[in-house]
């Protein structure tokens, strides 16, 4: 078995894989199992900071970001897409496929979102019905600052849809006081449960919105109003995966006990960071790195399939490559959920000083030590 250090699917803790080795009951007809899911979207919505409501559906994080766009999307409406990242990017494709007519809002993608520069955008351009964002864009570590940029596009009534599949409880995210409107997160990033669930927290506006619709959401899988009434009709629109979402609660109940969660995202981000930078090593950003993934540059002397391999089979740690424009140009080391660990991450800063020596890299300075270091 690798040691998976890579931005999701992460590590899963035993009691979350013992969740789901749990006795199961007929999800459909047992009125138990409505009162359980209600309850871990309670659970889910406290955490995040918000009064609104949270559906978890049965599929993995891609389906979330499409339900937002098929539940909002009647032909002809446009949504803005704000892009510095290939998941930012790729909003434009949901969009487009449900009839939808995307606008690009595409930035320097070394840096996040500037919300001065978005509000002037907006004071010429705000005639969307929603605009799509990415808190991290994982591929390449990108964080945007979803605080300050949904209540500009919330200003001009534009609906909110934001990605925090692979921020969320790594960063600090406040649904609430962002102004979200869609939330996207996923089972198997900082969550560190296995892939396979997605969940939306969806607030009153977006309901209207669906609620006002002339022309039916053109799917039913990913259709967020095939929810509504559930708890009352004691009915969902599909079976859930039950063992998925016991594995999920215990996940979630993970995070409500871990008091110092945040602290220790920003403080192994900040010595991943710095002991990478100090080793000579090119961080792939300028500005905006995510506490949840650190990508840098393949360095010349040798090749991201190396590293990868060399990690692997000599150390049995599993690094990501990226993909898209990205492919091959970068490493990625996923520090996010319970991959957040001291122990891990030295391991893994350690191995990878071994491999990158191995493979002919000239360090100023040792990675491992330099991590311990930073962190003491
Ligand atoms: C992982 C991830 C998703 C879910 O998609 P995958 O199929 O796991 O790639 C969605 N958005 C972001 C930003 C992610 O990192």
């Amino acid at each position: 078995m690798y040691k998976i250090m890579t931005p999701g699917p992460t590590q899963v803790k035993e009691n979350i894989r013992l969740a789901r080795a749990k006795e199961c009951t007929n999800p459909d007809l047992d009125e138990t199992f409505v009162e359980f899911y209600k309850e871990t979207c309670e659970q889910i919505s406290r955490l995040l900071h918000t009064e609104n409501e949270t559906l978890i559906l049965g599929g993995e994080g891609i389906l979330g970001l499409e339900a937002a766009c098929a539940s909002l999307t009647e032909p002809g409406d446009k949504a803005l897409v704000l892009d510095n990242g290939v998941f930012g990017k790729g909003f434009a494709d949901f969009v487009s496929m449900y009839g939808g007519q995307p606008q690009l809002y595409t930035v320097d993608d070394k840096h996040p979102i500037d919300p001065k520069a978005l509000e002037e955008f907006l004071k010429e351009n705000h005639d969307y019905k929603y605009a799509t964002l990415v808190h991290c864009d994982t591929p390449s570590g990108m964080l945007n600052d979803v605080h300050a940029l949904c209540p500009l596009l919330g200003k001009y009534g534009i609906l909110t849809v934001v990605d925090s599949v692979s921020a969320m409880f790594g960063e600090e995210l406040d649904v609430d006081r962002a102004g979200i409107d869609i939330l996207c997160g996923g089972s198997q990033k900082a969550v560190s449960a296995p892939p396979g669930l997605t969940f939306v927290t969806i607030s009153g506006k977006a309901k209207k919105a669906m609620a006002e619709r002339k022309i039916p959401i053109a799917s039913f899988y990913a259709s967020l109003k095939a929810f509504e009434g559930y708890y009352e009709a004691k009915w969902f629109p599909y079976t859930m995966p039950i063992s998925d979402i016991y594995g999920l609660r215990a996940a979630f109940d993970n995070i409500e006990k871990d008091t110092d969660m945040l602290a220790r995202h920003a403080r192994i981000g900040n010595a991943c960071r710095q002991a990478l930078a100090d080793a000579g090593l090119k961080l792939h950003l300028e500005q905006g790195f995510s506490n949840t993934v650190t990508v840098f540059d393949v360095p010349k002397e040798t090749t991201a399939q190396d590293i990868l391999a060399v990690m692997r089979k000599e150390h049995n740690i599993m690094l990501a490559g990226s993909f898209d424009t990205l492919a091959g140009q970068v490493i990625r080391i996923g520090h996010m959920g319970s991959n957040a660990n001291r122990k891990d991450m030295e391991e893994a800063m350690g191995a990878l000083e071994q491999a990158l020596k191995s493979l002919g890299v000239g360090l100023k300075c040792s990675l491992g030590e330099r991590f311990c270091e930073l962190m003491d």
